[in-house]
């Protein structure tokens, strides 16, 4: 094509342009589509415009390339010459599908528009040729209804609650049949009838005819694939999964095969193993004399894909052989569209299959065992934040048992949810934001009710298989869903479900159980999964629980290869246990704040507070000394050598006392002073920007003998566990650190009281002191800081709201509307700010380091959970990441691939 750039890649005849490497230009269908047709699988022939015209499409006013017009010319051509079929044609017209194809699935977007080719004339040449008029004109009126749909718009509005295709269909059946008979039952007057009246409502919603030239349906197809990129919906899928805009979709445009001339015909989609479960059975559905969209559209329930073993032997067959094709191929789970045409399969479609976590972590497993993939691949392959769903909880057995089921569907997104059930996802959005736990249950799900799915707990429709817009969507979020739980009567006009003889009101609550497909009424109780029952609970022996010995071997293999550690932030003994459990290797962050609110801590605490002398505080802290002892005293001991980060008093002194006048009334009495008195220092408590304000290291500063009443409880402590044969590591942490002078005097207050501690016990206790760094000025003196800090650890929940400026506890007011405006991709506060915050850290890491080159480097803001944040701290080298004892699998798991993403040559790994 000499210097003319190339933006139609063609496939077919077992040759193909492209490969299944090139899903960046040739997004993921049209790449593998290239790659299926390279080994030998019968793909229809087609075309794949590239992804760059999508991107040329937005940056020049919505329009193409001058060289597309000639190379879309050509594509079509090399279709025809396949089946010997013509565009247009009225002898023997060649029908296309076109379909988005975006590098990776999109569900928000523009899926297919089969049968585009077709009007009132090749209609006819269709009829002739198959000797099939039913067939034919349900061709017809599929494209009419689905090009009405995505390219002219003609869609459900605002409160309405049925498509407006959906409702003509309906009227047609009971005006002609008196019931909902099924599509199938149409004879082809009614199909003709049905392409009229569809007719008339595209011209009367929109003004315009339905088009007849097949090249201005193709261009408008093509159109609406490029707009619908930019769609609410899509826009929405993409900030949730954060895919850059920038990437763009491609159009694949193919010559159509039909699974709906009869009997001898289906379509199906099927995964090469169950992606609920992990399981490695042949998984899918399908449907007789019907073509792909009524699979996954939810209106006609399929039946399971081994049925067709009776139905369609040889076709079984040859499908079996594929499945094994495929994924000693791709070496992954493949989820497929296959079409039956007259007894002959074609594949339309291949890509990596969505699964749970669960089925993630059994296949990884499974498919190592098998040798298809190494172990170090298996790591890779467990998506770490859906690692969550195997330690996500079941319903309890001993309440499931005295519940009564009222209705049965597939098990489609596994665990168990209870919420208050909404019919509609407006409400259950609205009804989630004020706090209530919500089920969205609906007949089927569209890629309208997203929102809704994404604020509910579980999702449970009435109509539907395994692989509906719900169940994928579900899967892929980790919900909890049931699909296809056809005895339920949705009532959207009256807002009701009928199941089981009782009439359920939207807002009642509802128990699914999305692992066995299981509706309850009322909320039923969760139990703990099974990892949990093993690790934490210790209720089920290890040997028992599959899932366990899976989760076990996959975190065994992540610590071979991670270098980032994962501690916890933990504050009591029990949490600090989990964690271990979990394989933390020590505390990264005890708030010790949290200890003082426990039953009459407060008291003491506040009395501390109240006082006006130095030695009424001194008073109320020798009372508080016992506790903060006794705390330290459980974690050493559950820690057993493992390090304990103990951070110093943080909040600012009036989040512990009482606010309301009753509770000031009660302490006053409780301390024999007067109301007055305690109002009073409430009031002088107050501050405009606490989080800015007397807090950190500025109140073991000004009050010195707080730090010191917690450095000795660190300490007495420590002397004591130690002396029971209990080796103790402690690593006292100095908060909210900007000036060397603010840590250097709190370090000298530490060692000062640790010599004391360690002379009156008579021990010698190892120990190290350090600071968070949490505010800028910390980072951007950390050469100084590190002159007298053991080791760093970064609050990053402080240091995104210092560095951002935005405050933590009331950005969720905005921040939604800043990802909806794309100003950032992800909420900071959630994970790092890699360009501006994440700036700061490695600033501050270089400077540490060059001041002290061994210094130990952690974090223990809520990033440390977060997989893309631990692969970002992996990055800039840290010792450690931090983060609450049920992440730990996610971040243990983060942190292994973080080390395969940068992997040295095998040889130079760090084995542990
Ligand atoms: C932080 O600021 O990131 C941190 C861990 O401290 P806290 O959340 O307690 O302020
Ligand atoms: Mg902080």
């Amino acid at each position: 094509m000499g210097k003319t750039k190339k933006y139609v890649y063609l496939f077919g005849n077992k040759k193909a342009d492209g490969n299944g490497a090139m899903k960046a230009l040739l997004g993921g269908k049209g790449a593998n589509l290239a790659e299926m047709t390279r080994i030998g699988l019968p793909v229809p022939p087609g075309f794949t415009i590239t992804t760059d015209v999508c991107t040329y499409y937005y940056q020049n006013k919505k329009s193409y390339p001058r060289e597309l017009d000639s190379q879309v010319k050509s594509g079509v051509e090399f279709i025809e010459k396949i089946p010997g079929k013509k565009f247009g044609d009225l002898e023997k017209p060649l029908l296309v599908s076109v379909r988005s194809g975006a590098r990776d699935s999109m569900p928000g977007m523009m899926d297919t528009i089969l049968n585009l080719g077709l009007n009132d004339q090749t209609v006819r040449a269709l009829t002739r040729l198959s000797n099939n008029e039913r067939f034919a004109w349900d061709c017809y009126r599929r494209f009419v209804q689905m090009y009405g749909d995505v390219v002219m718009g003609v869609q459900k509005r605002p409160g309405e609650d049925h498509e407006p295709f959906e409702t003509v269909i309906h009227d047609l059946k009971h005006e002609r049949y008196g019931a909902d008979i099924e599509d199938t039952g149409l004879k082809a007057d009614d199909l003709k009838e049905l392409v009229a009246r569809f007719k008339a409502l595209i011209k009367e919603r929109t003004g315009h005819e339905f088009p007849q030239d097949p090249w201005r349906q193709l261009w408008g197809a093509v159109g609406a694939v490029f707009g619908s990129w930019m769609n609410d919906r899509a826009i929405v899928y993409r900030r949730k999964y954060n895919i850059p805009s920038e990437w763009g979709t491609a159009v694949n445009v193919q010559a159509m095969v039909y699974g709906n001339t009869g009997d001898k015909s289906g379509s199906g989609v099927a995964f090469t193993r169950d992606p609920a479960t992990g399981e490695k059975v042949f998984y899918g559905e399908f449907l007789i004399n019907a073509q792909g969209e009524d699979v996954v559209a939810g209106v006609r329930t399929p039946e399971p894909v081994a049925q067709l073993k009776q139905q369609m032997p040889r076709a079984y067959a040859e499908l079996e052989e594929i499945r094994k094709t495929l994924e000693s191929h791709f070496k992954d789970v493949q989820d497929f569209e296959f079409t039956i045409e007259e007894g002959e399969v074609f594949m339309l479609q291949t890509r990596n299959g969505k699964r749970t976590g669960l089925a993630a972590v059994r296949i990884a497993i499974e498919m190592e065992k098998e040798k298809l993939i190494d172990w170090r691949t298996a790591i890779r392959r467990v998506p770490a934040d859906q690692l969550d769903q195997v330690l996500a909880p079941v319903f309890d057995r001993k309440a499931i048992k005295n519940a009564r089921c009222i209705a049965r569907g597939l098990p489609a997104g596994p665990g168990a949810a209870s919420g208050k059930m909404y019919l509609n996802a407006e409400r259950a959005v609205e009804a989630a934001a004020k706090g209530e736990k919500v089920l969205l249950v609906r007949n089927e799900t569209s890629p309208e009710d997203l929102r809704g799915m994404i604020a509910a707990e579980g999702i449970l429709t009435a109509k539907g298989g395994v692989s509906s817009h719900a169940a994928l969507v579900a899967r892929q979020m980790g919900k909890v869903c049931i699909c296809g739980a056809s005895v339920l009567q949705i009532d959207y006009a009256s807002r009701t479900v009928r199941a089981g003889g009782e009439t359920y009101k939207e807002g009642d609550s509802l128990s699914i159980n999305g692992t066995a497909g299981e509706v309850y009424p009322g909320d039923i109780q969760t139990a703990a999964s099974e990892v949990v029952q093993v690790l934490i609970e210790k209720s089920l022996p290890p040997k028992e629980s599959r899932t366990f010995q899976m989760f076990k071997k996959l975190m065994d293999w992540c610590a071979q290869v991670s270098e980032l550690e994962v501690r916890t932030n933990a504050d009591t003994p029990e949490q600090t246990a989990n964690a271990i459990a979990f394989g933390a290797t020590g505390i990264g962050l005890c708030r010790t704040e949290h200890m003082f609110f426990e039953g009459e801590r407060i008291v003491a605490m506040r009395e501390m507070i109240l006082a006006e002398k130095i030695e009424d505080r001194k008073k109320a802290l020798a009372k508080l000394l016992p506790y903060q002892k006794e705390d330290f005293a459980g974690i050493f001991q559950e820690l057993k050598g493992l390090p304990a980060t103990i951070r110093f008093l943080d909040p600012p002194l009036h989040e512990f006392l009482p606010h309301d006048h009753a509770a000031q009334n009660q302490l006053a009495q409780k301390l024999g002073v007067s109301v007055d008195k305690v109002s009073q220092r409430v009031r002088e408590l107050h501050e405009f920007n606490p989080m800015l304000g007397f807090r950190g290291c500025r109140l073991g500063l000004v009050y010195s003998e707080i730090s010191e009443m917690q450095a000795r409880a660190v300490f007495e402590a420590a002397a004591e566990v130690q002396k029971k044969g209990i080796k103790v590591k402690p690593e006292i942490m100095i908060p909210l650190v900007g000036f060397k002078r603010e840590l250097d005097l709190q370090v000298e207050l530490v060692h000062r009281v640790a010599q004391a501690v360690m002379k009156e016990k008579g021990v010698k206790l190892n120990y190290l002191v350090g600071t968070m760094i949490e505010v800028p000025r910390g980072a951007l003196t950390a050469d100084e800081i590190a002159q007298s800090a053991q080791f760093f650890s970064f609050g990053t929940n402080d240091l995104t709201q210092t560095c951002l400026g935005m405050s933590r506890d009331d950005s969720g007011s905005f921040i939604p509307a800043y990802q909806e405006l794309e100003i950032v991709k992800k909420n900071p506060f959630a994970s790092i700010d890699q360009s501006g915050v994440g700036k700061l850290m490695q600033m501050a890491c270089e400077l540490g380091r060059k001041t002290r080159p061994d210094i130990k480097l952690g974090i223990c803001g809520e990033h440390g959970g977060d997989p893309d944040s631990v692969k970002f701290c992996h990055k800039i080298g840290l010792t450690y990441v931090s983060c609450s004892p049920f992440r730990v699998p996610v971040a243990r798991l983060a942190a292994a691939q973080a080390a395969l993403e940068n992997a040295k040559p095998p040889a130079a790994q760090r084995r542990k």
